[in-house]
């Protein structure tokens, strides 16, 4: 399970709140408290030696943010993004094939909506984790561009809640991730 979250001091130094009621109809907010080195079970495989964590599943804005974690080195996928991405990298490094530039550990990389890419680790990396916030959809393709399946905010809900049903949590754990 996971980590409380730890409680904050209270206030000593009397500062003042915002005093007024939150808007109707916001969405409650989120912490997780030990998102990188808690609870494994947490961690969906999604192919041979590559997990992802879901921090974040976005269901109204449809987004989602993930921690990708990988234990292998090569091509791990060929991917088209319909919508922006924004990683930071956290361990490791990974680079993709149509660019000059290497993404290493404390790197933030844009990636614009439209673009084709190659994700590839390179061999001297064998633990890399990236915090990816994802909107629209990644579709696979090869190397000519035709789709090979794709994921999006609701493909990883359905894998995150076969994973949490398969170790014990239940299917409907993902809900605490959603929004
Ligand atoms: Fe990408």
């Amino acid at each position: 399970m996971d980590m409380p979250v730890r409680k904050r001091p209270t206030n000593p130094a009397g500062l003042e709140p915002y005093a007024r009621p939150q808007p109707w109809g916001m969405v409650g907010d989120m912490v997780i408290a030990d998102a990188l080195d808690g609870d494994e079970q947490l961690w969906a495989p999604v192919a041979p030696g590559i997990w992802s964590r879901p921090l974040h599943l976005n269901v109204s804005a449809g987004y989602y943010v993930h921690l990708l974690r990988v234990k292998r080195s090569g091509i791990l996928q060929r991917h088209r993004h319909s919508g922006s991405v924004h990683a930071w990298v956290i361990r490791g490094s990974w680079y993709y094939l149509e660019h000059d530039w290497i993404a290493n550990e404390g790197s933030y990389v844009f990636e614009p909506p439209g673009e084709t890419h190659t994700l590839v680790v390179p061999d001297d990396c064998q633990d890399m984790i990236t915090l990816f916030t994802v909107h629209g959809s990644l579709m696979y393709v090869d190397p000519q561009g035709a789709s090979t399946g794709y994921d999006d905010v609701f493909s990883r809900i359905e894998r995150y809640r076969a994973h949490f049903e398969a170790v014990g949590l239940g299917a409907d754990y993902v809900k605490r991730f959603m929004r």
